[in-house]
């Protein structure tokens, strides 16, 4: 059925989903179209059940290793389907929670795949074919997420050659895994399966894993894939598979050599790509970067009057949570309110096995543009609290300036990392000091601790380790 409404968000994964919320909230009358489940990547095959995965992989690795502090539960046996409901269930708890937080507030929702016909128009067919045309009479607010990259060679098949999607609903353990991708996504699929007792390889075509974040935490990383047997192979080109009846042989070239790789299953993680075709865009002459990302402002406004873009379709960081962030931003400005993308840091996470936060640059980033810093770096493993967990893993580095004692960035590798960042993004957004993270009285024994001792150790007196 045809219907007009204030605005139309396209898409309804953490950037639309919540816009639609916010526009709702703020009186403008507005529908949400989706294609297919609302909650986005995020939450139905991206952040929230490859951490229900994850949480499970420590559970089972403390489980096997509970005997060392006295606590026996005998062999840990994985149940591959069982787990897989259990998460099934969470994802299905939030998307339907989603789902009733746009209705309840008074969003409309509209099932199907929309295009956008003008700056004004969406056309809307569902997955029976019938169409609708919706108007929006202030806004369309663009909020198509992105989808996994596939390279030549490597055609998904949806069980043996597989990306991030099919990665975290596998019905088994397969025996042998190869990464090709050492980012973000690959490492924390891999090492899941690699706690459950896959054969890990991951291929790298750069010198480094996850690139461009703190080596030392990136070093620490690697260790902990190469102790328990696994494969990390840099600098390394994959070529192509070859499907055989009793496995997979994928072939890499490094440093001019071939060589080939058993496996059973390939995960391909090279990365996600905007979905900013094939919806309208281009004829309505909305500039679109070469990577594919749609130009916006502060305000999250295309150069076409009434077309707002949000979250990953407009650039990176490709993050649920600046996603989420500027779905408010977006919803604001079109009620009229005075709003704007003006954080002073976006948190990253990888929840790998140790976990890295990052707020700000790295110290490495930092030297490398000349900057006048110190660097506090407090290990884990002179905290009480790390010790009594067994995660001893890891740091905490502050970077501050010289000049102004302001603090530039903070990683955190090691225990709870995820959960830790969130002090020092509000470290980073009130503008502290050093000197205000040392002087803050951290309770005890608690991980928290570690930030205060490396702000102290960046001001060259922290207490429980030796200053440089
Ligand atoms: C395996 C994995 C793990 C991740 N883990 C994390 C994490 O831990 N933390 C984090 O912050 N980020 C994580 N991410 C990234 C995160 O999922 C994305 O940044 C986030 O989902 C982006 O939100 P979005 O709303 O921009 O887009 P999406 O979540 O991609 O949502 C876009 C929605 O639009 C719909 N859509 C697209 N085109 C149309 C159309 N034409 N008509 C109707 N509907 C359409 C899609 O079906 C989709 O539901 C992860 C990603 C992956 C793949």
């Amino acid at each position: 059925m045809d219907a007009s409404y204030d605005a139309i968000v396209l898409g309804g994964g953490p950037g639309g989903y919540v816009c639609a919320i916010r526009l709702a909230q703020l009186g403008v009358k507005v529908a949400c179209v989706e294609e297919e489940e609302y909650g986005g990547v995020c939450l139905n095959w991206g952040c929230v059940p490859s951490k229900a995965l994850i949480s499970n992989a420590h559970l089972y690795e403390k489980a096997q290793s509970a005997s060392d502090v006295g606590i026996d539960f005998g062999a840990a046996k994985l149940d591959v389907a069982r787990m897989q409901r259990w998460k099934d269930g969470i994802v299905k708890k939030l998307t339907g929670g989603v789902r009733g937080l746009l209705k309840s507030n008074g969003a409309v929702v509209v099932e199907g795949r929309g295009r956008l016909l003008d700056a004004k128009r969406i056309e809307v067919v569902d997955s029976k074919g019938g169409k609708q045309t919706l108007t929006a009479e202030r806004a369309i607010v663009v909020a198509t997420g992105s989808a996994t990259i596939q390279i030549p060679g490597f055609e998904f098949d949806g069980k043996r050659i597989i990306g991030a999607r099919e990665a975290v609903s596998l019905d088994h353990v397969p025996k042998r895994l190869v990464v090709i991708g050492g980012g973000v996504i690959g490492l924390e699929l891999g090492m899941v399966y690699q706690a459950f007792g896959s054969e890990l390889t991951v291929v790298e075509l750069t010198p480094s894993l996850l690139p461009g974040n703190d080596p030392d935490a990136i070093k620490l990383v690697e260790k902990r894939i190469q102790k328990h047997g696994g494969k990390v192979l840099k600098e390394t080109k994959a070529l192509g598979v070859e499907k055989k009846k009793d496995g997979l042989v994928v072939s890499v070239e490094q440093a001019g050599k071939t060589s080939k790789l058993d496996a059973d299953v390939v995960l391909v993680s090279v990365g996600m790509k905007p979905r900013s075709r094939d919806i309208g865009l281009e004829a309505l002459g909305v500039a679109i970067d070469p990577r594919g990302f749609v130009v916006t402002d502060d305000q999250c406004r295309t150069n076409v009057p009434g077309i707002y873009a949000i979250g990953d379709v407009s650039g990176p960081p490709m993050l649920a949570h600046k996603a989420s962030k500027e779905g408010e931003v977006a919803a604001e400005v079109i009620a009229g309110k005075a709003a704007g993308k003006d954080w002073v840091t976006i948190p990253g996470i990888i929840f790998t096995d140790p976990e890295i936060a990052q707020v700000g640059p790295t110290h490495a980033a930092l030297q490398q543009q000349g900057r006048d810093v110190s660097v506090g770096k407090f290990p884990f493993s002179a905290l009480a609290r790390a010790m009594s967990i067994r995660e001893t893993d890891g740091f905490v580095k502050v970077v501050r300036d010289n000049a102004t004692d302001r603090v530039l960035g903070i990683t955190i590798c090691g225990p709870s990392a995820s959960d830790l960042i969130s002090e020092a993004v509000l470290a980073l957004e009130l503008g502290a000091t050093a000197e205000d993270l040392a002087l803050s009285v951290h309770p005890h024994p608690t991980l928290g601790e570690a930030m205060m001792e490396a702000a102290a150790g960046a001001l060259g007196h922290a207490v429980h380790m030796l200053n440089r």
